[in-house]
């Protein structure tokens, strides 16, 4: 996760050049045009075209712009001018990205899109606060959201977070196994997160996301974004975009993009595509619904007397594979890195950790 941090000078410059000279490739409305992958949002009879309020530039901290725009084909189509003026998600009513171009998951919870560089354009890219999310589409599904987060949009200090159980986003079959950390499968995933957004119940920003999906997937990266806005007070564009495949109610995945302003990226500067998978969970994409994969849970228990590499929390005395999320959070005082078996760290009164061995 370090080396997200690490985005350097070099990768400004060339994230810079290409925003340059390729800006144009990147501009909404001819990606719309040049994707392959056909997705959420489907034009509405009742277009009115309601401008985004020139997102950015007129918002101030206090009223913290929320629009619904209403795609309207004339309008993509005939505005190289304010499509370069107002950053409006409706018209990224397909992905930048192709699924078919991204690996198949395997152990990592998410892949980097684009060698790491997000698909912000110069115009995009502003210091002044605001969030944008996008209409639901024919099948209630979400859009892109978008946001220039800073300590504006963030929730207050000491304020607490609202329920948002009153929400039901598309493919929410919900389901309990063993496997999963906290057991059920799946969460009310914020795309544009709660501590970047101070967003609660906002239909448009809720999606169904697994546990995996949420925890390792996206909770790292929103980590990484609160924290650099809290030690630089700079701010972050940041987009979410959920990515359906057809007409699936539950997201295959999302793409996450974040671009720290004030400094040109060096701080942040990341796109990643994060799996909407579980490990030994089948899923079935158009519904949501889901079964347990036994035969895959019980071949991947480790042999408690096989020798293996684990990273050990000499505090918490939990295991961990060295892949685990937790793995990065924990202090060096407190890991320890350690070769051998299970059995010999359970006779020293460890366990395993309920999230990387989950239920194993
Ligand atoms: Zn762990």
């Amino acid at each position: 996760m370090k080396k997200f941090l690490r985005c350097n000078a070099i990768i400004a410059c060339l994230l810079a050049l290409l925003l340059v000279f390729a800006g144009c490739d990147a501009n909404p409305a001819e990606t719309e045009e040049s994707s392959a992958l056909t997705t959420t949002v489907e034009t509405s009879a009742s277009t009115t075209a309601q401008t985004a309020e020139t997102s950015a530039a007129t918002t101030d901290t206090e009223s913290v712009l929320t629009t619904d725009t209403e795609r309207n084909e004339e309008s993509s189509a005939d505005t190289e001018k304010s499509s370069a003026a107002v950053y409006n998600p409706e018209n990224l009513s397909t992905s930048p990205i192709d699924l078919s171009s991204l690996p198949a998951h395997t152990d990592k919870p998410y892949v980097e899109v684009n060698g790491n560089l997000p698909f912000f354009t110069e115009a995009e890219i502003t210091d002044v606060a605001y969030e944008s999310y996008s209409a639901l589409d024919q099948l209630g599904r979400c859009g892109a959201a978008i946001a220039c987060c800073g300590k504006e949009t963030m929730p207050a200090p000491g304020e607490d977070r609202g329920s948002i159980s009153s929400i039901t986003p598309t493919g929410w079959v919900q389901a309990k196994y063993i496997c999963v950390s906290g057991q059920s499968l799946y969460n009310r995933c914020h795309l544009i997160a709660w501590q970047l957004s101070a967003e609660n119940a906002n239909v448009k920003n809720l999606i169904s996301g697994t546990r995996y999906l949420n925890a390792d997937g996206m909770i790292p990266f929103e980590n990484m974004v609160a924290d650099y806005i809290k030690e630089t007070g700079n701010h972050v564009m940041y987009r979410v975009t959920p990515i359906f495949e057809g007409s699936n109610l539950l997201a295959s995945g999302v793409q996450i993009e974040a671009y720290s302003v004030e400094d040109g990226g060096e701080g942040i500067c990341f796109n990643v595509y994060c799996y909407n998978v579980q490990p030994f969970i089948i899923i079935d994409y158009a519904t949501g619904s889901s079964s347990f994969d036994e035969d895959a849970f019980e071949a991947s228990k480790p042999d408690p007397d096989e020798v293996g590499n684990y990273v050990l929390n000499k505090n918490t005395k939990k295991i961990h594979y060295p892949y685990c999320n937790s793995v990065t959070q924990m202090s060096e005082k407190n890991r320890e890195e350690y070769t051998g078996t299970l059995n010999d760290l359970k006779a020293q009164g460890y366990s395993t950790c309920g999230n990387c061995f989950a239920g194993q």
